[in-house]
């Protein structure tokens, strides 16, 4: 048990502790303070160490830990692992620092202040860390060793307050200035806010753990010591000697050295990203020799080490995506996309501004001999760049746009697939307009049948508000049986569709996608009297009906067909439908033999012998068994001109009587058989007054 227990100053350096515990209990040095199986070891690691010395020091187990390296374990870990937690139960779960920190960030060396020595003598823990240079209190540079006889100093030392080599008093010794508004005061009020207050930083990347900031500054550094010694964005306070910069070994530095590497690294960080931009634009002008090509070129130690190596943990992403973010603002896309950067980060592929000739053909999913013929016929503009003259090069702008327009070109198969539908069947949706072909000259493919996807998009979405979504029940009857059946009368599908979406037929669909197509059902009942139906809509006439108004034989009909004279608007299986007006417009056109017999009352080989003298011309070339087709019009005028028998003896059924009166005015017919006089002489002869 020690007599006297002096409680530890503010931040006090627990080596510096235990050294004055030490002289207050008269005992020549810590070590022979410590029970002999801790004096090995300078840091307590141990719970039980942990607890034997906070029983040693009357202080608690949280005190002991805030006076050691662990209490920057958030910093002197590295992203990659976690700290260890002190299996002791204290109030904060307590993390520990790595049993073998990296030296650079912290050391069992220490530098000093004078003026802060004349104020209370002790080591403050933050000395310990490399890249504390300075003192923020007094503005000044901190001291390594002896300013008079070079000689290290120890913490026994700065107890005492004297040098032992040289006798200096240490208080006394002069300490280099830094200029109030230098970078490097800055940088080290931001490393003191990182040691003891992370929340406090004032560098705006609070998202941003303190350990991996120190760790990319720890990298910048690295880069400005291998950027020339000639660099111009090299950082050196006023009043110092200007130190070495240029330094490729591994060595440990002096004070001023690492106050300048970390003050122009420092610089990087500053109005992040803005800062961190200057300083890579500064680093692509260093006088340093460099790499021959691309980014190792451009960027050297920082690309090859740190981006590419130390800062690959997730944790590096904001510096990583900054410096994408540089490279595609700053490089000529030449020097990007052939990098094994881009094998890292696929995205920036995805954010260059151009395409070369095969990322082109892989971006747009066909040949290099496409994209030529693309070029060729002016739907790419190639692009080349002087420094690049083997290059050939497309703007991603460009390519998007065919890929966006392409991507409403979809493939008639997938169209078939997706409706579940045949190709014949889809080739008739797209022949009937209820689907869009996309045409040949706007198509950037060359080959194939393409379907503008927004015309399946719309006739399916059409198809949805007419719909009802419920599986199909026993009596359903699907789309397919639909075409087929409805009385073994065959309905195609436009047909049955364009009834659908005009309302006329309720569909039903298990599926709220419609899809596939062909699982659309209807109700028995609905489908029964399609035909039927279409017919009185449309008011279309069947061939009865057709054989009626004409008053023909069936086989007439036929005829009628072959000559062009009649057209079906609709077939359906055997069933063929005739549109009303064409019936009447044929009717009103034409005239066939059989309507003329009944009219003129003559038998039809009448017909035949008027033909044959060429009295009558037929409308259409005439075979054997075919009725004579004329044209109305002319009929009228012929029979308003001459008269036949028939209607002769009518007007003047005594036959004798008729025959003198005629032959006494001189009448004679101009045909025999049949005969056929002039309607004109013959009513002139025939008037009964007459004189
Ligand atoms: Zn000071
Ligand atoms: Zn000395």
């Amino acid at each position: 048990m020690l007599l006297n227990h002096p409680p530890p100053y503010p931040n006090e350096a627990w080596s510096s502790w235990l050294w004055r515990l030490a002289q207050r209990n008269y005992v020549a040095s810590p070590h022979e303070l410590l029970p002999s199986t801790l004096s090995q070891t300078k840091v307590p690691y141990e719970p039980v160490v942990f607890r034997t010395l906070a029983e040693l020091t009357n202080t608690s187990v949280e005190t002991l830990h805030a006076h050691t390296p662990h209490r920057f374990s958030r910093l002197l870990h590295p992203p990659e692992t976690s700290a260890a937690v002190l299996a002791l139960p204290t109030q904060q779960p307590l993390t520990l620092a790595p049993l073998h920190p990296n030296r650079d960030f912290f050391t069992s060396r220490f530098g000093w202040c004078p003026v802060c020595l004349r104020e209370v003598r002790y080591v403050r823990l933050h000395w310990h860390v490399p890249l504390v240079v300075g003192c923020v209190l007094h503005a000044c540079w901190l001291l390594e060793a002896c300013p008079v006889c070079t000689a290290p100093i120890r913490e026994e030392e700065v107890l005492r307050g004297r040098c032992s080599r040289c006798g200096l008093a240490l208080e006394q010794a002069h300490s280099v200035p830094i200029p109030p508004d230098d970078v490097l005061l800055t940088l080290q009020r931001e490393i003191l806010e990182w040691l003891y207050h992370p929340e406090q930083s004032q560098l705006g990347l609070s998202h941003v753990p303190v350990g991996v900031l120190l760790r990319v500054l720890y990298g910048l550094r690295f880069a400005v010591q291998r950027a020339g010694d000639d660099w111009a964005f090299h950082h050196v306070p006023f009043g110092i000697p200007v130190p070495q910069r240029d330094i490729l070994k591994q060595r440990s530095l002096t004070v001023f050295e690492r106050g300048c590497l970390y003050a122009t690294a420092y610089r990087g960080l500053l109005e992040y990203p803005h800062g961190f931009y200057r300083f890579l634009d500064a680093y692509r002008t260093r006088p340093a020799p460099r790499e021959k090509t691309g980014l190792r070129s451009e960027f050297g130690t920082l690309y090859i080490s740190w981006f590419q190596r130390f800062w690959k943990h997730p944790a590096f992403d904001f510096i990583q995506q900054a410096f994408n973010d540089y490279l595609l603002e700053h490089l000529p896309v030449y020097q990007i996309v052939n990098t094994t950067r881009v094998r890292d980060y696929p995205e920036l592929l995805n954010r260059v501004r151009y395409l070369d000739l095969a990322q082109t053909a892989q971006y747009l999913e066909i040949s290099v001999k496409s994209v030529y013929r693309l070029v060729e016929e002016t739907h790419l503009t190639a692009h080349r760049f002087p420094e690049d003259p083997l290059g050939v090069w497309f703007a991603r702008d460009e390519l998007e746009g065919c890929k966006q327009r392409w991507n409403q070109h979809v493939p008639f198969l997938a169209v078939v697939q997706q409706l579940g539908l045949s190709k014949r069947l889809t080739l008739e949706l797209l022949h009937a307009q209820l689907l869009r072909r996309v045409p040949a000259q706007v198509g950037l493919k060359q080959r194939g049948v393409f379907v503008e996807r927004d015309s399946l998009q719309t006739l399916l979405n059409r198809l949805k508000t007419v719909t009802t979504i419920r599986p199909m029940p026993e009596p359903g009857i699907p789309l397919r049986l639909v075409c087929i059946r409805n009385g073994s009368v065959k309905m195609d599908l436009t047909h049955v569709l364009t009834r659908v979406l005009d309302g006329k037929l309720l569909a039903y669909h298990p599926n709220a996608s419609l899809l596939p197509l062909t699982a659309l059902w209807f109700v028995p009942q609905t489908v029964q009297d399609l035909a039927h139906n279409v017919k009185v809509e449309s008011d279309w006439v069947t061939k009865s009906d057709v054989r009626a108004y004409l008053s023909v034989h069936w086989r007439v009909i036929p005829v009628l067909l072959a000559k062009g004279l009649l057209h079906p608007v609709m077939s359906l299986g055997q069933k063929q439908f005739f549109s009303r007006q064409e019936l009447h417009s044929l009717h009103e056109t034409y005239i066939l033999s059989g309507e003329i017999r009944r009219t003129l009352g003559i038998p039809a080989v009448f017909i035949h012998y008027l033909v044959e003298q060429g009295i009558w011309s037929v409308k259409t070339e005439h075979r054997p068994g075919e009725p004579y087709i004329f044209e109305r019009l002319q009929f009228q005028h012929w029979q308003q001109t001459y008269i036949m028998l028939p209607e002769l003896k009518q007007l003047a059924p005594d036959s004798a009587w008729r025959t003198e009166r005629l032959r006494q005015v001189g009448i004679f017919p101009i045909a025999h058989a049949p005969l056929v006089y002039s309607r004109k002489e013959v009513m002139a002869a025939l008037q009964p007054n007459e004189p």
